[in-house]
């Protein structure tokens, strides 16, 4: 990939007929998109001939945990507590700061590749994801990640501190409170992650209802649904993201609604482990806004937004009848809603907003012909289309190439295998 030097870039010609426009991105913004924007206004900026392609936004990814990407098929096809007691969190307990880095740079090197320029993070060493992220060239915001079934008191308080004092945060990268979930997190400490949040103003994320067992559990062990048990606690306000949310039942869903807390749903991971399909169509209905994410390499199998977008869009459908989410809302709920719920003026290519996009090519057989550009992206294209990665006015993928994939390929699998067999 060329190292670019300019300070702004001018996309000439991009999109399909009969809308092709010229876009000008001048820092990390996007500064003009007009038919023809004459080279005179853009002294010293790069021109890229966009005839071949349509600027798309880029997508957002709402829920993962990046450096699971090293667990990717290790666990299969178990229900959801099985897979975790089981197998996921014995291998966990064997990740170094070291192994989570280079599993963090698989992670983000797949979401470049197939067109994600932001991820929500929930894991552990998170220093080393922030470090990772600031190479690497997107966004993020990372998990100050809460557990004290997983955790010791001192590793709980250096969370807190590390919120508490914004360690680490950049232009790129923010810090969010996730505690895990109601049943990995005692109702005392989730008092407590409510209390920082507030005392902060900052974002809390956490995985919610996700199970018919956790639902059950909940029920049994608090008299009350998770949700129901985040609204006691004073959890569910506008700061809330809540990952998955697939057993709501209708009285959860107004709570929700009034609180104005915003839904992650992750259809292609409830899928793959059989948890359920979230509501999508009743939460359209309730107008709760909703965005998506992937969920882990190891629940997924891949943090592609696009297979989930598409999910997304054909369950709707089955839930709601054809007319339920159309192509249009589905690519927005992959890009701009999650953009939005994370607090970033981002995933809409429109004057002022920060440049993140991608360059989809228009000669690629699944975007041709272009009865609707839309259409095609969202229900007939796949990552292969993705030309080029933009985010934050800079491309951190062109023609197909990120810097350094084959070694971080390498380095990923060389150290899964070992980890794999310690102790086995
Ligand atoms: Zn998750």
């Amino acid at each position: 990939m060329s190292k670019t030097l300019f300070k702004s870039v001018l996309l000439q010609s991009a999109g399909s007929k009969p809308c092709r426009r010229d876009v000008l991105i001048e820092g990390n913004r996007y500064s003009k998109i007009a038919e023809s924007v004459p080279l005179e206004c853009c002294q010293g900026a790069e021109v890229v001939d966009g005839k071949n392609f349509a600027l798309m936004p880029a997508f957002y990814n709402g829920h993962t945990h990046a450096a699971m990407t090293l667990l990717r098929g290790y666990a299969d096809d178990m229900e959801l507590s099985k897979w975790l007691n089981q197998y996921i969190w014995p291998f966990e307990a064997k990740l170094t700061a070291d192994d989570i880095e280079i599993g963090s740079r698989l992670a983000i090197l797949e979401m470049i590749k197939s067109g994600t320029v932001f991820f929500s993070d929930m894991y552990w060493h998170r220093e080393r994801t922030m470090n990772v992220v600031e190479e690497m060239g997107i966004r993020a915001s990372i998990g100050v990640t809460i557990s004290d079934t997983l955790m010791t008191p001192e590793g709980l308080k250096k969370s807190f501190d590390f919120l508490k004092n914004h360690v680490g945060e950049s232009e790129r990268v923010k810090l969010v409170l996730m505690p895990h979930s109601v049943y990995a997190v005692s109702l005392p400490c989730l008092e407590n992650c409510v209390a920082a949040a507030r005392d902060d103003n900052c974002l809390m994320h956490i995985h919610l209802s996700e199970t018919a067992k956790e639902v059950q559990d909940c029920k049994a062990q608090y008299g009350c649904t998770p949700v129901e048990l985040m609204q006691r606690i004073g959890a569910l306000d506008e700061n809330l993201v809540a990952a998955h949310c697939v057993h709501f039942t209708d009285a959860d869903m107004e709570l929700f609604a009034q609180a104005g807390s915003k839904a992650i749903l992750n259809p292609c991971s409830n899928l793959k482990l059989g948890s359920g399909i979230p509501p999508i169509a009743k939460f359209m209905e309730k107008k709760i806004p909703l965005g998506l994410g992937t969920d882990g390499d190891s629940s997924n199998n891949n943090l592609d937004m696009h297979e989930d977008m598409k999910f997304a869009a054909l369950l709707a459908k089955v839930q709601g009848g054809v007319e339920c989410l159309p192509a249009h809302d589905a690519l927005k709920m992959a890009t701009e809603n999650v953009a939005t719920a994370y607090g970033l003026n981002a995933g809409r290519i429109e004057e002022g907003w920060l440049a993140d996009g991608l360059l989809v090519r228009l000669d690629n057989e699944r975007m041709a012909p272009c009865h609707d550009l839309i259409s095609n992206w969202v229900y007939a294209a796949d990552s292969r289309a993705i030309d080029s990665v933009i985010c934050n006015g800079k491309f951190v993928m062109r023609g197909g190439h990120v810097d350094g994939e084959a070694e971080i390929v390498e380095a990923a699998s060389a150290c899964a295998h070992r980890l794999a067999n310690v102790n086995n």
